[in-house]
């Protein structure tokens, strides 16, 4: 993922940064007013050299509308094309907006920008006439100069960006880490962004329901503290082919995300992905049972140990039952492939064999347990080193033969004309290509896998390192598809995870299908997703200063169900456990645990291994059984069926909150300033709402939450006896130490 971030920061050195070469003096300026938004357009340049929200100027500086890459076939070589090359530039006012006309001769471009206004928000639209003779690979636009930190303050500035379940950055975040950009569909989920303080802000919003690859991108420049917003559009390799931009929409926001998430949310539930599913199109019916994650392994530690044998995983899922009162569990055991974790494409026969793992999963029924498996989506691995330690182990790899006898020829080719090959992301990983999703390979390939998993009794296909159905554009001439960037990529995946569903129902009726990170326009197939919104700067955040948020489960939800994966608890103490573990039940996602696993060695010795949840740190195992009996109740029926509520943090003093992390291959030191309690809450149609309330504390919390509660609500903490609560604006709430409660109020 690291890598791929980096390459798209050679995007930026090619845009450059423009000077206007001539401007108008502010009252000349042709003005483009919404309700609470205006542009002001230079009559000259055509730039836009002001744009104002509740009278607020937002932008930096004069900000052109387009930047286009040009590309020569031949040599592939490009230059980048903007309005100071037009030699005419006509900006005319009309009928419910504006129009800017650029004629550039030198590079055959004609330019149109249609700026009109609708509804509180501006609609801008471009059209580009492009030459006969060059491909018009990509497009900027709109291009925002905005001030980085919109009022005097910088304390409450916050830019939000659709990666994964969605992330916000601090001011000092976009100084720390300058580059924020995902590319949909696949890293980013969603098509929006905003920038906004204490007064709010501005939203870009792109309307584009044939959901056409592009970058979403905020760029910070130190001087003059500067935030470039801006949508790369990436356009297929075809040579002459111009350009319509989709309409991209600039709209006020208030100073939260979950007030431009709530404009892109009215314009998203319309949608094709997101039509409410009926029938067959429903995520299975278990998914909404009581239910917790647990993680393992099926390969022994590095020390050849195994914390659980085979026929020992029903005692530790009951123990996990009766710890948390989940009626089913979610395995998550990984290492089912042949050759090791992660070797794609050839995972079968099963390891240890397909039979072990056939009365494995069968046993693991009888005790209310479906097992997920993490199937590595469009990698094909090609070599790969051994990686041991005492607790942990990575297997050699070498499919280089195998590689070269069938996998070049189907994997994808990068606009070099050659097969990709990434190097290794870390220890685990190994170097692998993409297996191109057009080729007849990937078609077979997924049915065929998705048919020997559900066969051996696997419940759940998960897309895998395919973050949002990632797949970089492919340029190969022989694989029967348009050539470079185009909607084909994600038609093809979509097609190859409903085939994988299908084959999967057509054996298990409750087969489901899942993809690690969420994105929109698969919406259609997944019944799950790998929600991340337990993490706060990891991934999909963007490091120091940045912070995941439950973004696309408030956009989406209840289509698909969030998968929490990344909460392992330990049997050391580690408040930042208890951070994931309520982080993650915010977004509505079913809680996880490994019940330790990968620590159990260092403090049980190796003659103990077996996870236990008696020998899980107390905190986090009485946290995740508190949290267990909230749910157990009601809570889960209007997760599964209401959306998420913009609901109001919990006004008590946030906690400076210091903890050691894991980091790729050492422990850091780490300390985050975060709410011990924390609030969110989910409407059913009807009109009935749940909130949910997590107390991280080790010390009791008593806050009063600002609802207003007419006659009939419940409050029940831990699962316990719900008590009334009195009518009136405010409910007081007392909360034990590690505890979770659960706010019912009647439809009005
Ligand atoms: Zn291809």
């Amino acid at each position: 993922m690291a890598s791929a971030l980096r390459l798209l920061g050679v995007l930026l050195v090619c845009a450059g940064s423009p000077v206007p070469a001539q401007s108008a003096p502010q009252e000349a300026l042709l003005r483009v007013a919404g309700q609470r938004i205006a542009l002001g357009l230079d009559p000259r340049s055509g730039d836009l050299a002001s744009l104002t929200v509740d009278g607020r100027e937002m932008l930096a500086e004069r900000s052109p509308w387009y930047r286009a890459q040009l590309t020569d076939p031949g040599s592939r070589a490009s230059r980048w094309a903007d309005a100071k090359s037009a030699e005419s530039i006509r900006v005319e006012e009309v009928k419910g907006g504006a129009r800017i006309t650029y004629t550039d001769s030198a590079n055959r471009l004609k330019v149109i920008v249609n700026l009109e206004t609708a509804a509180g928000e501006i609609a801008a639209r471009l059209t580009v006439r492009s030459p006969a003779d060059r491909i018009l690979e990509a497009v900027q636009f709109p291009v925002l100069r905005l001030k980085a930190r919109p009022g005097s303050e910088s304390e409450s500035v916050r830019l939000f960006m659709p990666g994964g379940d969605g992330y916000v950055v601090t001011h000092g975040g976009l100084r720390g880490n300058t580059w924020n950009g995902r590319a949909y569909p696949g890293h980013a989920s969603m098509q929006f962004m905003a920038l906004y303080d204490a007064r709010g802000g501005l939203s870009l919003q792109c309307r584009d329901a044939r959901a056409e690859p592009k970058d979403l991108q905020s760029v910070y420049e130190a001087d003059p503290d500067l935030l470039e917003m801006r949508l790369t559009h990436k356009r297929p390799f075809e040579t002459g082919r111009g350009f319509e931009s989709p309409a991209v929409a600039l709209l006020p926001c208030g100073s939260h995300w979950t007030s431009a998430a709530t404009d892109y949310k009215a314009w998203a539930r319309k949608q094709w992905w997101a039509r409410p599913k009926k029938g067959e199109a429903r995520p299975p019916a278990w998914l909404d049972s009581h239910l917790v994650i647990l993680h393992g392994s099926l390969r022994p530690l590095g020390n050849g140990k195994h914390p659980v044998p085979l026929d020992r995983w029903p005692e530790v899922i009951r123990s996990l039952k009766q710890a948390t009162g989940a009626e089913g569990v979610i395995l998550d055991v990984r290492e089912w492939e042949h050759k090791g974790i992660y070797t794609s494409p050839y995972y079968f026969p099963l390891y240890p064999s397909p039979e072990a793992v056939r009365n494995w999963l069968s046993a693991a029924e009888a005790e209310g347990a479906r097992a997920m498996a993490m199937v590595s989506g469009l990698q094909w691995m090609i070599e790969r080193k051994e990686f041991r330690t005492p607790s942990y182990v990575v297997t050699a790899f070498d499919g280089k033969a195998l590689f070269e006898a069938q996998g070049r020829q189907v994997c994808v080719v990068n606009r070099d004309g050659e097969v990709q090959v990434d190097a290794p992301y870390f220890n685990w990983d190994g170097s692998k290509a993409k297996i191109c999703p057009a080729t007849l390979f990937a078609r077979l390939h997924f049915r065929d896998t998705a048919a020997k998993l559900a066969e051996a009794g696997f419940r759940i296909f998960e897309f895998d390192q395919m973050n949002g159905g990632d797949c970089p554009p492919c340029y190969s001439p022989s694989h029967g598809h348009p050539i470079g960037p185009g909607i084909w990529i994600r038609e093809q995946i979509a097609r190859r995870i409903a085939e994988a569903r299908e084959e999967g129902r057509g054996r298990l009726p409750e087969f489901a299908t899942s993809l690690e990170d969420p994105c929109e326009v698969y919406l259609p197939h997944l019944d799950t997703y790998v929600g991340r919104a337990a993490h706060t700067t990891e991934w999909p955040a963007n490091g120091e200063g940045s912070e995941v948020v439950p973004a696309f489960s408030f956009v989406y939800g209840p289509l698909a169900r969030p998968l929490a994966l990344d909460v392992p608890l330990t049997v050391y103490p580690d408040p930042y456990q208890l951070v994931l573990t309520a982080r993650a039940a915010m977004s509505g996602a079913v809680p996880c645990t490994s019940l330790g696993w990968y620590s159990i060695l260092s403090k049980y010795g190796p003659n103990d291994l077996l996870p236990s949840p008696e020998k899980l740190d107390p905190a986090q195992r009485q946290l995740l059984a508190n949290l267990m009996r909230a749910r157990s109740g009601s809570l889960r029926e209007y997760i599964a069926q209401g959306e998420m509520l913009a609901a109001p943090p919990v006004d008590l003093k946030p906690a400076s909150i210091a903890f050691r992390r894991w980091e790729r291959d050492r422990n850091v030191d780490r300390r985050i300033t975060h709410p011990e309690v924390l609030a969110n809450g989910w409407e059913k149609p009807g009109g009935e709402r749940a909130y949910l309330f997590v107390n991280i504390a080790s010390e009791p919390r008593a806050f009063r939450y600002p609802v207003v509660v007419r006659g009939g609500a419940r409050l029940a903490v831990n699962g316990g006896t719900p008590r009334n609560v009195p009518p009136g604006e405010g409910v007081e709430v007392s909360m034990p130490a590690l505890s979770a409660a659960v706010l019912l109020i009647p439809k009005p």
